[in-house]
């Protein structure tokens, strides 16, 4: 197997973005279509270039039917149920989220309530909102102080889930993960409106990728920043899919 050129394979992956006349391939499935064959007659990529970039567009593909709950549906052959994504069911996601219920407790029954509403409505096997135990962070190291908090870093051991795995039937993480931490100060004493806050931000989070992160010192939600806005039709390339090849 030759290298794979990062740069040949991003190259390829925005491009055929581009090319998307919407007037003719004017649903998901249709422009998804049209990607994958464009990709596979791209005689600039090497067949396992080809596969790199047809890995990530299928992600996308179901990034854009979930967000927008449009598209092909298919029957789960796990559950019998009629799921959107094709890289995973949904609504396996959600069962084996909610079979964990009684694995974890924050002993706090106003966030395990949230969390878990945040759970059992999750869209994608890496976005989801969790309860990380203090004992799950090591190396952790004062960064500095914000603008109403103290920052910290630390290794979250284990890391967030990041995908389903069909025949195994159960969520995978990353591996250890490199975090950025925030102290919230009072937390014993913080009124309703410090829970609201946090409520309308794992509300948001729980559908759209990157949101500015939100921990603290007992606990970490898996958040990234605010990436996309709400339109009919969300299909835009997702640049940050490339930070990580
Ligand atoms: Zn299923």
């Amino acid at each position: 197997m030759t290298a794979i050129r990062k740069d040949i394979v991003g190259a390829a992956y925005n491009r055929v973005y581009t090319l998307i006349d919407t007037t003719i391939y004017d649903t998901l499935d249709k422009r998804h279509e049209f990607k994958t064959k464009t990709i596979l007659v791209d005689e600039s990529l090497t067949n396992d270039e080809k596969l790199e970039v047809i890995k990530y567009l299928n992600i996308d593909y179901d990034n854009f039917k979930i967000l927008n709950n449009k598209g092909i549906k298919r029957i789960c052959e796990n559950c019998q149920d009629e799921c959107l994504a094709t890289l995973y069911c949904e609504y396996c996601v959600r069962n084996y989220l909610k079979m964990n219920f009684s694995n974890w407790t924050s002993g706090n029954g106003d966030i395990d309530d949230l969390i878990q509403k945040c759970q059992l409505e999750t869209l994608r096997p890496n976005m989801i909102v969790e309860w990380i135990p203090y004992n799950n962070l090591q190396n952790i190291k004062y960064l500095t102080k914000g603008g109403c908090s103290e920052i910290y870093t630390a290794t979250w051991i284990g890391g967030g889930y990041y995908e389903w795995n069909s025949k195994e039937k159960q969520l995978k993480r990353y591996g250890n993960q490199y975090i950025v931490l925030k102290k919230l100060e009072n937390v014993e004493s913080a009124n309703r409106n410090w829970f609201e806050e946090g409520k309308s931000h794992l509300t948001i989070s729980n559908k759209y990728g990157d949101i500015v992160p939100c921990y603290d010192d007992d606990d970490v939600y898996n958040n990234s920043n605010f990436h996309s806005e709400e339109q009919d039709d969300l299909e835009i390339s997702n640049g940050n899919i490339f930070k990580n090849i």
